[in-house]
């Protein structure tokens, strides 16, 4: 039974209209070096990156009276826009029925073991300031009757921490943080890659882009030159380091940036492994909210024949059906939760059937 989602279905899945950019702001001097004639822009700040991470820390430095421009190689391309993210974790105090701590989450957010726990603390109390304010902005995000945020329980997570407005949800958190900075009027740089970061030895200094729309016979590699007291990089993605990745094509995230300039990587161990798509198969990644529908998995042969290859992995179908929807919040994949017959077998079953060479 292979049915083909209708492509309209999809797109109302995913789509949703981005703002316009703003015209972009000017260059404010001219560098002639090497023969290259450079355009220079100086800020206070400078963001790299125009994602979930980039836009909001823009928009914060703006609010506190910050000199702050972004520079990105794609608006509205990355990570946040194009593929991740269809549930937000978020501490539960301002609800009822069940209740949480501070500490309690930051235990939570750090069990896999690869954070500080002072780091794990902040992003715990930030997170509901970070969530109130996306709401503010127009995150569409489900209440109950009487404003309380609507929540289901995600990985690592006693009390249901995670809130969702389906599949699209980190899309509209760019949608509405890039609406919040353009009302503010932080000036954006798009489609210009950073590509070398400049420091003095001691502190980052400025950094080097590329522009391709601006070759000329003066500039001919279209580079451009940013100077600035504070750098925040933002640029996502895992830089590359995986051969199999459900990042999109084209989100490459831009570590090695950083690591040329000599910055030192800290809590920076944790991986997720999990079954996914890429974007270009379908277009979202194993959402949470695709699989809380229970989807009918199976396998391909070379054939086409289909086998319902979990059925060899579960003791009835109310055990894998109630496994399947699991899945949704229990995503990353867990060793321990291949055990007992629970959720992560999933991962398991889905590696060795395409180890036996189906689809
Ligand atoms: C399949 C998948 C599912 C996920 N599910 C969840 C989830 O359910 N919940 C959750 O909280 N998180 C989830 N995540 C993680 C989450 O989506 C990401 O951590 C988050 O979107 C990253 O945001 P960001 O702003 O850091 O980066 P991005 O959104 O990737 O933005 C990076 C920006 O930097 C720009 N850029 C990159 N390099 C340069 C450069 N050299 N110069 C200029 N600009 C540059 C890009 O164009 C882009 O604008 C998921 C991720 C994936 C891939």
């Amino acid at each position: 039974m292979t049915q083909t989602i209708p492509q309209d279905i999809l797109d109302a899945l995913t789509d949703v209209d981005m703002p316009r950019l703003a015209p972009e702001p000017g260059f404010d001097d001219k560098l002639s070096l090497a023969g290259h004639v450079i355009p220079v822009h100086r800020a206070g700040a400078m963001v790299v990156g125009s994602g979930a991470a980039g836009l909001r820390a823009a928009v914060e430095l703006k609010r506190r009276g910050g000199d702050v421009s972004i520079v990105s190689q794609s608006a509205w391309g990355g990570t946040s826009a194009c593929s991740g993210s269809d549930k937000q974790t978020l501490h539960t105090a301002n609800t009822a029925d069940q209740g949480d701590n501070f500490k309690e989450m930051a235990r939570a957010i750090r069990s896999g073991g690869a954070m500080d726990e002072d780091t794990a603390y902040i992003e715990a109390v930030g997170s509901v300031r970070a969530m109130a304010s996306l709401q503010f902005l127009g995150l569409p995000l489900p209440q109950d009757g009487l404003g309380g945020t609507l929540r289901y329980q995600t990985d690592h997570d006693e009390v249901g921490r995670a809130t969702s407005c389906g599949p699209r949800t980190s899309r509209l958190m760019v949608k509405v943080l890039a609406q919040e900075a353009l009302r503010l009027g932080i000036g954006f740089f798009n489609q210009t890659t950073a590509v070398r970061i400049l420091s003095d030895g001691h502190r980052v200094t400025g950094f080097l882009a590329i522009r391709p729309k601006d070759r000329s016979e003066q500039n001919p590699l279209g580079l451009a030159l940013f100077r600035c007291e504070a750098l925040v990089l933002a640029a996502g993605g895992p830089g590359e380091l995986y051969r199999d990745s459900v990042f999109p094509n084209g989100c490459f995230g831009s570590l090695g940036l950083a690591l040329e300039a000599g910055l030192e990587l800290v809590n920076i161990t944790e991986s997720q492994f999990g079954i996914g798509t890429r974007r270009e198969g379908f277009p979202w990644n194993l959402s949470g909210t695709y699989v809380q529908v229970i989807p009918h998995i199976y396998s391909l042969d070379d054939a086409g024949q289909e086998r319902h290859f979990l059925a060899d992995y579960y003791r009835s179908t109310q055990e894998l059906a109630s496994n399947v929807f699991r899945k949704g919040y229990q995503w990353p994949f867990h060793a321990a939760r291949m055990l007992d017959f629970r959720s992560s077998l999933v991962d398991l079953a889905i590696f060795r059937e395409t180890q036996k060479g189906r689809r």
